[in-house]
């Protein structure tokens, strides 16, 4: 009793009202006295790790902040490029949805929103999601393999992303994203790095197998128009696939 009448004298001279804060509870975990409010995060069974005594959700954001700050004026490959490097990531503490491309194309280099593309337009028919949700949803969030526009192969298409962004990035910012549920593998290079062994010879194969890594990736070819014989050729995708992405997309942002 003399601990509510000790609080109480507490937060009044502290100017905090007159009745004393709810007494904090115990974290069922260590028995230590936390606020339970704040411990509601809960790592996803695939999280890469968690911090340890799991930091509020204040202290998640701020870390993510503070990771996402060092990305965006990330110089490291200046030189290398044919132009100045703008990093391109779009992800929010509440990102459950992680969708993991190649790396911008010209287009978003120059606009500074993912997808924002044909590509994009693709991308977000087989979500089931309009612009508005994929762009304004913080449930959605969009970190490819590399964050700047590796430029125009003079053979056709892209450079492919520089490796140093997922070996300098990648793990740090996972990390950041305890809340992800689902990550879109989109294209050779985004399974080959999440999956590792567990990727098949060709990228038709591993999409095949595409049960065999849920609940938590899903591996899928890239919107680009490029893979518009790729789809042709292999209908299943749109007729099984992308239906229950659909569906799952949907379970997500109703919950
Ligand atoms: S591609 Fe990645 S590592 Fe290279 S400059 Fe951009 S953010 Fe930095």
């Amino acid at each position: 009793m003399w601990t509510d009448e000790l609080l109480f004298i507490l937060h009044r001279e502290a100017g905090e009202g007159d009745r004393p804060r709810a007494r904090p509870e115990a974290d069922p975990r260590t028995g230590s006295a936390v606020e339970g409010a704040r411990f509601k995060l809960r790592a996803r069974p695939h999280a890469p790790s968690v911090p340890p005594g799991h930091l509020p959700r204040k202290r998640w954001r701020m870390s993510l902040d503070a990771v996402l700050g060092e990305i965006r004026s990330c110089r490291a490959c200046a030189g290398e490029l044919p132009h100045e490097p703008r990093p391109v990531v779009r992800v929010t503490a509440e990102t459950r949805l992680l969708i993991c491309g190649q790396a911008p194309g010209r287009r978003v280099h120059e606009s500074g929103l993912p997808f924002d593309d044909p590509s994009g337009d693709r991308l977000r028919r087989w979500l089931g999601v309009d612009r508005e949700t994929f762009y304004g949803d913080p449930r959605i969030g969009v970190a490819a393999m590399a964050f700047c526009f590796p430029g125009t192969d003079p053979k056709g298409g892209d450079y492919p992303p520089p490796r140093r962004c997922a070996e300098l990035w990648r793990r740090r910012l996972l990390e950041q994203l305890p809340r992800v549920e689902l990550t879109l593998l989109v294209g050779r290079h985004a399974m080959d790095w999440a999956l590792g062994g567990r990727a098949k010879p060709s990228m038709a194969e591993t999409v095949g197998a595409w049960r065999d890594y849920l609940p938590d990736a899903l591996p899928m070819p890239h919107p680009s128009w490029r893979n518009t014989g790729w789809l042709k050729r292999h209908p299943w995708f749109e007729d099984d696939v992308t239906p229950w992405l659909q569906a799952r997309v949907r379970d997500m942002l109703a919950a």
